[in-house]
């Protein structure tokens, strides 16, 4: 094991070392299982293309090179607390441009759906929870409305003189939309929630 203080080893970056001994299976497979099949997360090298072409790196505090990393030594802990689950914007770049085939937009959503089920809660999950409970409601979404439940009326208050420009140039309406056929919705939400 490479001593603490070390940052490189042999020109490689401790933290970048694959460490085959530490793989953890157990968490690899939960990760597998929750539809990270197809991910290939074991066959990363650890190389930071991914990373290099993350649109959202400047928000993350764990670049997806790292969190592929963390899963592989099932660093369940470290991964909770980043808030790079929360970040990845799902743009599918670091996974066009993996040259090993792995894919770490797969890998995030995998991990994000095992700390929903396992109950973390943050601004993250509960804006998600609030979007999807009103497009149940409407069937589409009404921003302002949105944006109350989300942030209170300060939110609303902040965000009126944007809401106006966009409702002025066509690109949001100022009252809830309509859609065509709720009973469709309906059926296929629950039929959706059953699966
Ligand atoms: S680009 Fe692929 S191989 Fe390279 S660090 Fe990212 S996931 Fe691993
Ligand atoms: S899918 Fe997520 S992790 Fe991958 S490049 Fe986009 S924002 Fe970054």
């Amino acid at each position: 094991m490479a001593p603490k203080n070390k940052k490189f080893v042999f020109g490689l970056k401790v933290d970048r070392q694959l460490d085959g001994d530490k793989m953890n299976r157990e968490f690899l497979d939960k990760v597998l299982a929750e539809g990270g099949e197809g991910a290939a997360i074991a066959a990363c090298m650890q190389c930071g293309t991914c990373s290099g072409g993350c649109t959202n790196i400047d928000l993350m505090d764990m670049s997806p090179r790292t969190l592929v990393l963390m899963v592989q030594r099932g660093e369940w802990e470290k991964i909770l607390k980043s808030n790079a689950l929360w970040m990845c914007t799902s743009c599918q770049i670091c996974t066009s441009r993996c040259p090993r085939g792995v894919r770490p937009a797969d890998v995030i959503e995998a991990v994000k759906a095992i700390a929903i089920r396992e109950g973390i809660e943050n601004d993250s999950t509960r804006f998600n929870q609030i979007f999807v409970e009103l497009v149940q409601k409407r069937g589409i979404l009404f921003e302002p409305e949105l944006m109350q439940k989300y942030g209170g009326l300060p939110a609303l208050i902040e965000q009126a003189e944007l809401g106006v420009k966009l409702a002025l140039k066509g690109k949001m309406s100022p009252l809830p939309a309509k859609i065509k056929d709720p009973k469709k919705f309906s059926a296929a939400l629950e039929k959706a929630g059953k699966k």
